[in-house]
């Protein structure tokens, strides 16, 4: 199995620090606000790559963190008047939603960097004894960026170009800096906001010391995959590797796995362009393996564009999927014969071949586009090699094996008889024009409706309300 490492530039073997163990680490989002469909594209991959690791026999360790302090997450609790931890926890919970709508498998840990804050406290105590930061009068601790000489080496920046960039943009309350590239560990707090105490002063960690410390004490000082969108390569990756290597002595990550980003109708996505969009719109309007099988059919180090006519055309492809599946289980179901024939035998034989494609494609860095090419291989093969005189056996093989080259994809296979959000809200303004009518039955027979689909109503002051059981 080949993966592009970052760090090298190159696409190379994976061999893990542990014979048929993988220890990966992947930077989750700042929860502050509904998730989008370009936070959206590291889970989907990510995702992808450990199933598909487990396929081959790993068992993989799979950290993924919340980021659940942060100023982002301070400016909305104070425009809500409520507190940060209230925002933080109400959006875990519904990125975890979103996650089980797309079928990213829950991490092995899913650690909060406010549940540990004494980890990361201990590691800026070792790194200024390490002579690798210091703290300031204020008490802002800062790493010490020329203490580590390989820093640049993940992005492969130089430290002088660097430093020479950073001269012109010093902004003020820099100058208790020793080098402009200093980077912050801890910051004291401001009024109204959550706070530790620690030796150096009341305040909170910064952002990249949180990674490096949830990444060792989930998964130790050396792991074998770190992993997150591409713009997290400088300075947050730069960052983690300069704390982890300094504090631990030892090489953080082995391999550096970085997407591409996803722009919206060839922009990018931003929120003051207006065309930003959260995970949960696009639930409305779809089911969400639409969008995963929209992600999965880029690779994943290609910017991808996205359009409504391209997840159109994704809806048709993987309609082909369920529907291939459903033929091949009525088959299974309805056949006069249970015992595969010798000519079946042989076809099967034949039908490996599309296992070897998908397995060589996804052993090419998770070329997932040319493994889906190679499960429609197996769709077409399927729809006409099985007939009304097909064995149950025969059916039941070629279902199995596509079952199992989607599951890898974390695509399912079969026919989803959940409702979409748009549904539900077009049956509610049908019952509430049935009740303006008058039509008490209409109404309650939507209700029933909905309810069988495991879909509760609320009427409320400001309005119907809706909830899935
Ligand atoms: P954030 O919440 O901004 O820290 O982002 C969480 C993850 O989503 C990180 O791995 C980011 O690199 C990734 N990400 C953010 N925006 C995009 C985008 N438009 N396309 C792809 N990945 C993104
Ligand atoms: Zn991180």
């Amino acid at each position: 199995m080949k993966l592009f490492n970052t760090l090298t530039r190159r696409k190379e073997e994976f061999v893990p620090i542990e014979e048929g163990k993988v220890r990966m680490y992947v930077c989750g989002p700042t929860v502050y606000n509904l998730i989008h469909i370009g936070n959206a594209r590291p889970m989907i991959i990510f995702d992808t790559v450990r199933r598909y690791m487990e396929y081959k026999g790993y068992e993989v360790n799979y950290v993924s963190n919340f980021t659940d302090v942060d100023d982002k997450i301070i400016k909305k609790a104070i425009e809500e008047g409520v507190s940060a931890e209230e925002i933080s926890t109400r959006y875990i919970r519904e990125c975890k939603q979103d996650m089980e709508g797309m079928n990213v498998r829950p991490a092995t840990t899913h650690p909060q960097a406010t549940q540990e804050i004494d980890g990361m406290i201990d590691m800026i105590r070792t790194l200024i004894e390490k002579g690798h930061a210091y703290a300031a009068a204020d008490g802002t601790v800062y790493f010490r960026v020329k203490s580590f000489p390989e820093y640049g080496k993940l992005s492969h920046k130089n430290l002088d170009d660097l430093q020479s960039g950073f001269r012109s943009l010093q902004v003020s309350g820099e100058d208790q800096k020793e080098d402009p590239l200093d980077f912050v560990l801890w910051k004291p707090k401001k009024e109204g906001e959550p706070y530790w105490t620690s030796p150096w002063c009341d305040g909170r960690p910064g952002w990249h010391i949180e990674c490096s410390v949830m990444s060792k004490k989930y998964l130790g000082e050396e792991i074998d995959i770190h992993a997150g969108g591409e713009d997290l390569v400088f300075p947050h990756h730069e960052n983690e590797i300069a704390q982890s290597e300094s504090c631990n002595g030892k090489i953080f990550a082995r391999y550096w796995m970085h997407n591409a980003f996803l722009n919206i109708d060839n922009k990018k996505m931003s929120k003051s362009l207006g065309n930003f969009r959260t995970v949960r719109e696009i639930s409305a309007q779809y089911d969400l393996q639409v969008l995963r099988f929209f992600m999965l059919n880029a690779h994943y180090r290609s910017p991808l564009n996205f359009s409504a006519d391209l997840m159109e055309a994704s809806k048709n492809a993987l309609e082909r999927i369920v529907e291939a599946a459903a033929r091949l289980e009525d088959r299974k179901k309805a056949a006069a014969v249970q015992e595969i024939s010798k000519a079946e035998e042989e076809l099967l034989k034949e039908a490996d071949a599309f296992r070897v494609k998908f397995e060589e494609a996804m052993d090419d860095d998770f070329n997932t586009a040319d493994a889906l090419a190679a499960v429609f291989e197996l769709v077409k093969f399927a729809n006409t090699s099985v007939t009304e005189e097909s064995s149950a056996s025969f059916s039941g093989a070629l279902l199995k094996e596509l079952n199992t080259l989607c599951d890898v994809l974390g695509l399912k296979t079969a026919r989803k008889a959940e409702i979409l959000d748009k549904e539900i809200e077009d049956l509610i303004a049908e019952r509430q024009q049935a009740r303006k009518n008058r039509d008490f039955a209409r109404a309650d027979e939507i209700r029933d409706e909905l309810l069988e689909k495991g879909i509760i109503l609320k009427d409320t002051r400001e309005g119907v309300k809706w909830q899935r059981a």
